[in-house]
């Protein structure tokens, strides 16, 4: 992390997981532990737990997120959900293009671009998953991939929504595995990224910009993954469905 540069923060993604109830129980749990927190912290869950989330995040510094939107305003989607409705709701991020989305349900870079442009659109934060599979890594593809999804999310994306927008990096082959990447992977690809920004909008935007590490981060590895330079957070899954888990994540980014 660098806070002098940018923001640190740290988003749970907590996937299919969690009624309404349990989500008003675990925020509940959540915000005295994160009450002091010296980062972002963001809970994104599913579109049905997001009023019980907004409800039991009223007045804390807890933020809260969807995992997806549509990128029509309304129309034959069936299943679909539009940007403005979660904003409706309370809704300030938007998890975009994670790799479940990919893997399972067709998302492309494509895509992923035009869903961004209607969340901002509609006054939500994307967070913005890029990240390579295990076989592209082992093939020295990572920053050929990298290079793909990052210029296909930001595409016709003007510089002044860059404030608006957090990218994750998270390589497929760490997500759900228990394997982390090191800290100096995670460093260099976040690294990376930040220099495909640079090219894309110059060095400041660059500097500005969160980018965070999503990959089996826990309490045992977020303090050494965080200390690394251009690791500006962390978007976390398993370890974001209990409060004790989380909490200890919140407190590594917030020294
Ligand atoms: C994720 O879902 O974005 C993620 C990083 O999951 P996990 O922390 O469980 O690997």
């Amino acid at each position: 992390m660098n806070k002098a540069k940018r923001a640190a923060v740290i988003a749970g993604n907590w996937k299919m997981n969690k009624t309404p109830a349990e989500t008003t129980a675990l925020i509940n749990d959540l915000k005295p532990l994160v009450a002091d927190a010296a980062c972002g912290v963001i809970c994104c869950v599913p579109f049905t737990d997001i009023p019980a989330a907004v409800d039991a995040a009223k007045g804390s510094n807890i933020k809260i997120g969807a995992q997806n939107c549509h990128w029509a305003e309304s129309g034959a989607f069936t299943g679909e959900i539009a940007a403005s409705w979660l904003k409706e709701l309370g809704v300030e991020y938007c998890v975009l293009g994670h790799s479940e989305r990919r893997q399972y349900f067709g998302e492309t870079d494509e895509t992923v671009n035009s869903r961004t442009k209607a969340a901002l659109a509609a006054g939500l934060k994307p967070i913005i998953c890029v990240g390579e599979l295990k076989e592209e890594r082992l093939a020295d593809k990572t920053h050929e991939v990298l290079d793909v999804q990052v210029k296909g999310a930001f595409a016709d994306i003007a510089a002044a929504e860059l404030a608006n927008i957090i990218i994750a990096y998270e390589p497929v082959w760490a997500i759900g595995t228990g394997l982390t990447a090191t800290d100096d992977q995670a460093d260099e690809a976040c690294g990376y990224i930040r220099s495909l920004i640079a090219g894309l909008y110059g060095q400041d935007a660059a500097d500005a910009m969160t980018i965070q590490y999503g990959g089996s981060m826990n309490a045992g590895n977020a303090e050494a993954l965080l200390a690394k330079e251009n690791v500006d957070g962390g978007l976390i899954g398993g370890a974001s469905l209990s409060a004790e888990k989380f909490q200890p994540i919140v407190a590594a980014a917030s020294k």
